[in-house]
């Protein structure tokens, strides 16, 4: 059985098609997070005082970007007021 490229668990949920790297739910999570946190700070999609929307279709691109824009708000990445 495949385990987690990054931490050598199992079971793994996800293997990107480009990299053919194989993850487990709390790496793939992780790494998602990550990438978002890169790419609005690189591409300025989130800056200081913006006021962001946020829709939840029920998806699940709408659930993850809602579960990361929590983690951001936990962790205290960004200031939210809500
Ligand atoms: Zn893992």
């Amino acid at each position: 059985m495949d385990s987690c490229d990054k931490c050598g668990n199992i079971p793994i949920i996800i293997k990107k098609k480009q990299s053919g790297q194989k993850l487990c739910r709390e790496c793939f999570i992780q790494s998602t997070r990550e990438k978002v946190l890169r790419d609005i700070r690189k591409y300025k999609l989130i800056e200081k005082g913006d006021k962001v929307l946020m829709a939840l279709s029920g998806g699940k691109d709408s659930v993850m970007t809602l579960e990361i824009l929590y983690s951001l708000y936990k962790t205290k990445t960004f200031r939210f007021r809500h």
